[in-house]
């Protein structure tokens, strides 16, 4: 499988495991990774304009703009997309049936074509179970459980010793409107992708290895057609 040629979307509700699994991905196979959740986090701690703009939303668990999320990506994919050659998985966007469109816009002037598109699928309840006991990096952002995905020492990250720390937007009462924000706003971005035939469902329950390998079965169908 040529990771270069690889450009993938992972779709999902919030604590599905995206994350977790498109890093595994990226990894592997030397992709972009494009995660607009990770991109405005840094900007608020750098403390920018864009991050000053987008914080309030975020904190209510509410969508960022249309425009905003549109005009980083642009700027990211145009900038990475050297000889229109590179292989990319993007998470936690599209998240609007708009940036859908505009990104298939965008593709197509930077003449890209999209591999497939990753939905994980998992029910409510266990994104619940999986958000509470998030925990993250407050210093390069890796992601842990903690029971699911403990580190070695208790709130100190195995990669790079920072303190874990819970985000403010997984907090109870911020889970269950970003949850009502996914199913009303980012469940019609599964039909338009349903709708190109690029959709692929991936059960997401079971451990970390066990959906990686379900994921990779899929890539393999994928790249073989
Ligand atoms: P997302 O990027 O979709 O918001 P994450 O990858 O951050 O989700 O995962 C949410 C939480 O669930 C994290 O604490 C992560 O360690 C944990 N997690 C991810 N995948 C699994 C899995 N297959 N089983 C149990 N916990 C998981
Ligand atoms: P995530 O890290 O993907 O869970 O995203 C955290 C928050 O960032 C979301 O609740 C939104 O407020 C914001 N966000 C991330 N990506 C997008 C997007 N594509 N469109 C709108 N808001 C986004």
């Amino acid at each position: 499988m040529k990771g270069a040629k690889l450009r993938l979307i992972i779709l999902g509700p919030p604590g599905s495991g995206k994350g977790t699994q498109a890093s595994i991905l990226a990894r592997k196979y030397g992709l972009l990774y494009l995660a607009t959740g990770d991109i405005f986090r840094e900007e608020i701690k750098r403390k920018t304009d864009l991050g000053k703009q987008v914080e309030a939303y975020m904190a209510r668990g509410e969508l960022v703009p249309d425009e905003l999320v549109m005009e980083v990506i642009r700027k990211k994919l145009e900038s990475g997309s050297d000889g229109s050659k590179i292989g990319f998985i993007l998470d936690g966007f599209p998240r609007t049936e708009r940036q859908a469109e505009e990104l298939d816009k965008l593709l197509n002037e930077i003449n890209l074509k999209l591999s497939a598109v990753l939905l994980i699928d998992v029910p409510d309840e266990e994104v619940v179970k999986r958000l509470s006991g998030r925990r993250i990096c407050e210093k390069c952002g890796a992601v842990y459980h903690v029971e699911y995905n403990p580190p070695k020492i208790e709130g100190i990250c195995d990669i790079c010793g920072g303190k874990l720390v819970q985000r403010e937007d997984d907090k109870p009462e911020v889970v269950r409107r970003r949850l009502q924000v996914y199913h009303e706003q980012t469940d019609p971005v599964i039909s338009f992708y349903e709708k190109s035939n690029l959709l692929y469902r991936v059960d997401g329950l079971g451990e970390v290895e066990e959906v990686h390998r379900k994921i990779e079965a899929l890539l393999k169908i994928i790249c073989d057609d």
